[in-house]
């Protein structure tokens, strides 16, 4: 969509344009300087499929890990698992980035951050997480009600028009880069 993404705007395309399951993950890449396996897969592969380039990707791990372990540790610990998401270690397999489908099979277990959290995260802890977004509770009636209810891609849909001021342009959320693209549009 035209954007330049590089380890130095990631932080401020999260703040506009990251669905839910992202900017938990980029809060807690942020705040822990970690993210577990499950959910350096699932944030590795959106961010390359928003453009993030490999040595981008790069820079951007090491900026955080490397505020909790030495430059040796992260080399041999998980820059391997960022160049074999970009389809350069063992299969070589190019991932594409993961949809809702897939992303809502995650269940993520303590101390992990992965998955829909409009499916996993209880109803206190997604009033939260809400906060945190900018939105009054009193308003967000609508997407608890969607999340406990079974519905997690119809609370995103809901999650983009308050935070974006306009409405989804699909029936329903599917993938976090759609949700991405859409929000990037209004924003041009
Ligand atoms: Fe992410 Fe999809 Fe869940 Fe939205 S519905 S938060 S894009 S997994």
């Amino acid at each position: 969509n035209g954007d330049v993404v590089t380890e130095r705007n990631v932080h401020t395309l999260c703040d506009e344009s990251f669905p839910l399951c992202m900017k938990i993950l980029q809060f807690h890449l942020q705040r822990d300087n970690h993210l577990r396996n499950g959910g350096r897969f699932q944030y590795t592969l959106f961010l390359k499929a928003i453009g993030l380039p490999l040595s981008n990707s790069m820079f951007f791990w090491k900026m955080h890990f490397r505020k909790r372990v030495s430059e040796e540790v992260f080399v041999r610990r998980y820059s391997y698992h960022i160049r074999h998401a970009y389809g350069l270690e063992g299969k070589m397999a190019d991932y594409p980035p993961q949809n809702c489908a897939e992303i809502l099979k995650g269940t993520p277990g303590p101390l992990e951050y992965h998955g829909c959290p409009f499916k996993v995260l209880d109803q206190d802890r997604l009033i939260d997480v809400l906060k945190r977004s900018g939105l009054k509770i009193e308003a967000c009636q609508d997407i608890l009600n969607l999340s406990a209810n079974g519905s997690p891609q119809n609370a995103c849909a809901r999650y983009f028009e308050m935070t974006q001021g306009e409405t989804y342009p699909h029936p329903t959320v599917v993938h976090p880069n759609d949700y991405y693209d859409a929000s990037r549009n209004i924003k041009r």
